[in-house]
């Protein structure tokens, strides 16, 4: 067993890295347990360009470099490892890299979501190339252009809505015949007049030309007709499924599995914090996450401060 840490950050995205910079520099020597592939959902994003202090944008992979350098830079080691167990019965918490057990007084969860995939054909080739799961991040880039959108539920009318902002038109295909979204919702699609609906549809492949998305083809479940339509800008909003599955048991979380906190940062678990995408279903950018993971760390840092003055 290694020694007891102050601070174990599990999660490499903006709110684990962030986390891990306030933790830091609060002298907690954070140990970031990052995931095989560290970064988060930025290393699969492109162009970033909401994300204030970078007038120019910059490419997500380039971003998490820069916030892993930052954490490192104040002590902060950082260990491309998947967690693969907890145990948060009773402090000092443990934390399984496979065989090997971690202990600290204080752990911050910063696991993230994923966005659900459609899993056909193309769909990775062109993601960040036509295809994107985040009408808030990527609308931008669709001006003028002829848009698809994924989906029945409130996250996709909500992204069908916002992308009418810049699309010539906006084409939801869905399923089903009927939407799964809340009535208001269906309500602000079906009355906004860039909106149309391809019913009954599932898409079975993304298909491209010079490493750009150029078309999708699609299949009527109900007559089994197949057709190829041309677009450039494919949103997928078929929902998200957060990264928190070896915390069952352990921690409260949502029906959803979203971790459930109070107070900021904290969870069920006295110690336990966290911040970022596992607990936020709403707002989901880089910023948000990136200010929870800096609520996370000064909340556990007064907590342990409370602790050794108890
Ligand atoms: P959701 O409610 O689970 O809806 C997912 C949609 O994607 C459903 O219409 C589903 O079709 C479809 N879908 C799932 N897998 C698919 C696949 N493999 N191929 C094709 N279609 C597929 O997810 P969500 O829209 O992200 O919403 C999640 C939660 O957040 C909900 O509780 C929602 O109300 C909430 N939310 C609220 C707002 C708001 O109020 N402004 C905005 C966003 C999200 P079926 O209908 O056929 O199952």
């Amino acid at each position: 067993m290694a020694s007891e840490r102050n601070i174990i950050i599990i999660g490499s995205g903006p709110a684990g890295f962030t986390a891990a910079t306030y933790a830091a520099r609060a002298n907690l020597a954070p140990l970031v347990l990052a995931g095989l592939e560290w970064g988060g959902q930025l290393q699969q994003t492109t162009d970033v360009e909401n994300y204030p202090g970078f007038p120019d944008g910059i490419q997500g992979p380039e971003m998490m470099e820069l916030f892993r350098k930052q954490a490192e830079r104040f002590g902060a080691e950082v260990v491309s490892s998947e967690v693969t167990k907890v145990d948060f019965s009773q402090a000092p918490f443990k934390v399984w890299v496979g065989e090997q057990l971690e202990v600290a007084k204080a752990v911050i969860i910063s696991t993230g979501a994923a966005y659900r995939h459609l899993g056909i054909p193309g769909e990775d080739e062109y993601a960040g190339h036509g295809v994107s799961y985040c009408a808030t991040c990527d609308g931008f880039f669709f001006r003028d252009k002829d848009i698809v959108v994924v989906g029945g539920g409130d996250s996709a009318m909500e992204e069908a809505i916002f992308l009418s902002r810049f699309g010539s038109k906006v084409t939801v295909v869905h399923r089903r015949d009927e939407l799964r979204a809340s009535k208001i919702m269906q309500q602000r699609a079906f009355d906004n007049p860039k909106i149309e609906f391809v019913w009954d549809t599932a898409l079975t492949e993304v298909l491209g030309e010079n490493g750009k998305l150029s078309a999708i083809s699609m299949r009527n479940l109900k007559t089994g007709d197949e057709t190829k339509r041309p677009t450039e800008g494919l949103f997928i909003a078929i929902g998200h499924d957060p990264s928190t599955k070896i915390f069952e048991g352990q921690i409260d979380l949502d029906d959803a599995g979203y971790i459930k906190v109070h107070d900021g940062s904290y969870t069920s678990v006295e110690g336990v914090f966290a911040g970022g995408d596992c607990v936020d279903f709403t707002y989901r950018q880089a910023v948000t996450a990136a200010g929870m993971g800096c609520m996370a760390a000064i909340d556990a840092e007064r907590w342990l401060e409370s602790k050794q003055h108890a």
